[in-house]
């Protein structure tokens, strides 16, 4: 798998699927969760709207990930995944993992070789960034998958100062 970052937005990522952080009402929300929607259109909130009257009535649970088109956007698929907001009382990083290793299970589900991540948890719901890109690299280098490109898109730089950091290289690489 080749891991790569970034600097930019994951709307205009040219990805087999790009990764929402969503929450759990999957109906639209900030940060990354509006601009999806805003870009991608009425399409996608319309099938959140039917994966939440047929599979997941009291919203997607934390740290699970589902997928639905993209609608207007160039990626083919979105895979929504619902980050855990950060406590300072207790270690929810593996809820964190989750989010990462769900999506790329969703992302073999599908097919897509190419799945474009945001920082899930890093902004709204408060994860220290360096925390989080650890956990975000990590879990995906140790995630048995068919997903061959995997990439960090971040927003700005201070996020991607720390993905880099996490992938431990100073540079944009494996
Ligand atoms: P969460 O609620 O999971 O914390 P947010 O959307 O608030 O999700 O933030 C997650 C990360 O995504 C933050 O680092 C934020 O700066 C970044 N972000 C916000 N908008 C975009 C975008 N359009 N593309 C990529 N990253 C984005």
């Amino acid at each position: 798998m080749r891991v790569t970052l970034v600097r930019g937005d994951i709307t205009e990522q040219d990805a087999d699927a790009v990764v929402n952080a969503a929450n759990s009402s999957l109906l639209g929300g900030g940060g990354v969760d509006g601009a999806i929607h805003r870009r991608g259109g009425p399409a996608i909130l319309r099938e959140c709207r039917e994966l939440r009257a047929s599979r997941y009535g009291g919203g997607l649970p934390t740290g699970q990930a589902v997928a639905t088109t993209a609608g207007d956007l160039p990626a083919r698929w979105v895979i929504h995944t619902v980050g855990p907001v950060h406590s300072s009382t207790e270690d929810r990083s593996d809820l964190l993992a989750s989010c990462y290793r769900e999506s790329l299970r969703v992302a073999d589900e599908l097919g897509a070789a190419v799945v474009a991540f945001p920082a899930v948890s890093a902004g709204v719901y408060g994860w220290p960034v360096g925390d989080a890109a650890r956990i975000a690299v990590e879990t995906v280098r140790a995630t048995a998958t068919k997903v061959t490109d995997v990439r960090f898109v971040l927003f700005n730089e201070e996020a991607y100062t720390a993905f880099e950091r996490a992938l431990g290289t100073g540079e944009n690489g494996r």
